[in-house]
């Protein structure tokens, strides 16, 4: 498949394509609808497309009256892309098909030594272990999608800062994968790759507009728009973290201050601990860490709050209070139908999610039917691989027809079911 149609042909193939990826299985008579184009050609494009291996017939419609269609679906054994993705303490790679589903998972620690050398040469060595064990031919590879969790030149494939990790500066990233692997590759950011998967696959399928808050090592936005990712003039659109909260607050990584980070991260969160238990506060979360203060979690910080540790509680109160805050304006900027809130809080929803809830829904301007749903994302762990394969499949896939097929799902497909 090449990304620049050569003629009307491969430009009518690549919309095909794009409408059957996108609504699932289709009949051709709904293609030459939904394509607008004349039906003798869609049978012989479609013919040639499945002599390809890229379409194959998946069942025939259940609903309706009249004749029973053929359906049409993208066929799987075509190939595969890798989604990776990396963070403070660990790398993950999966294989995906071409269909979207995930067919091989690996996963493991960060290099001790977190040089940037290290680091690639690790990632490079994950993407092999997961190809080998994705069950395809290395020549149905298709692409690689790289997720990383600093700030990233997506047009330029160069990943250019990360707070929590110094040396990962100006890292030529997509041109250092391509060059080992041959295949096209896209480098974004993890926050956006966990939104285009919760919006695909988890918690925000169905809605089209949509705020995901990736709270971690640092504090993200993923904003969908109109069914789209959003990314802002210069790729910097959703940087939550940094917008202020406190005037003459905590100096920043960014280099600004008082930053949303700086008071609600995680790490933010365990600093403000450790200072507290240095001052000399009694409280649980000592114990529950053996009495070292490198072990202090985010897991032993809500232990103890659930046991009513009253610095937990007081802190995560404060972090809540500004996070919240900080959520419902860009609810009031955004107007969502739907706010995810980071898959961390799932066994937390009293701790986090109903207070979060509570002032988001206090301070969105309330009108008729403008208050979201606040909801925890589902898919976990996987989701930053797992997304930036979807865009990576997007960008294999529709960018002949940019803009052509909206990412919405077919409503009169509702009623089709294969066999
Ligand atoms: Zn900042």
């Amino acid at each position: 498949m090449t990304n620049k149609p050569s003629n009307k042909a491969s430009f009518y193939k690549s919309l095909l394509i794009a409408h059957v990826r996108h609504y699932g299985a289709v009949s051709r008579t709904q293609l030459g609808q939904s394509t607008h184009i004349r039906m003798p050609v869609v049978t012989a494009l479609i013919r040639d497309l499945i002599e390809r291996g890229i379409l194959v017939e998946s069942g025939r419609s259940v609903a309706g009256r009249g004749r029973k269609q053929i359906l049409l679906s993208l066929n799987s054994r075509h190939g595969f892309v890798v989604g990776i993705e990396f963070d403070l303490d660990h790398m993950m790679a999966l294989g995906v098909d071409v269909r979207g589903n995930v067919v091989a998972k690996r996963s493991m620690a960060m290099p001790a030594q977190k040089t940037n050398a290290a680091i690639v040469k690790e990632l490079i060595a994950l993407t092999e272990s997961v190809i080998r064990e994705s069950g395809y031919e290395r020549s149905a590879l298709k692409g690689i999608g790289v997720a990383d969790p600093g700030i990233v030149d997506s047009k330029e494939g160069v990943s250019l800062l990360c707070t929590f990790m110094p040396e990962w500066r100006n890292v030529p990233l997509r041109r250092l994968v391509e060059s080992h692997f041959a295949v096209p590759v896209l480098l974004d950011e993890n926050t956006r790759a966990k939104t285009i998967c919760e919006h695909r696959h988890g918690a925000g399928q169905g809605f089209q507009h949509l705020l995901l808050i990736d709270v971690g090592s640092g504090i993200g936005c993923g904003i969908i728009i109109d069914g789209q990712l959003y990314r802002g003039h210069t790729n910097m659109a959703g940087e939550l973290g940094h917008v202020r909260v406190v005037e003459n607050g905590p100096i920043c990584s960014c280099g600004s201050s008082g930053c949303l980070e700086t008071v609600a991260s995680y790490p933010a969160i365990i600093r403000q601990v450790i200072k507290a238990l240095q001052d000399g506060t009694q409280s649980m979360i000592a114990e529950l860490a053996g009495y070292r203060l490198e072990a202090i979690s985010m897991a032993t910080v809500f232990e103890a709050a659930g046991h009513g540790d009253k610095l937990a509680l007081g802190l995560l109160d404060h972090a809540i209070r500004y996070l919240g805050h900080a959520i419902a304006n860009a609810v009031n900027l955004f107007n969502p139908e739907v706010v995810l809130l980071d898959e961390s809080m799932a066994g937390v929803e009293n701790l986090m999610v109903t207070p979060i809830r509570q002032i988001i829904h206090r301070q969105v301007t309330a009108m008729a039917g403008n208050t979201p749903e606040v909801r925890v994302a589902k898919i976990g762990a996987e989701a930053a691989a797992w997304g930036v394969a979807m865009l990576m499949l997007d960008q294999l896939f529709d960018s002949p027809v940019k803009g052509a097929v909206p990412w919405a799902p077919l409503k009169a497909n509702a009623a089709l079911k294969t066999l």
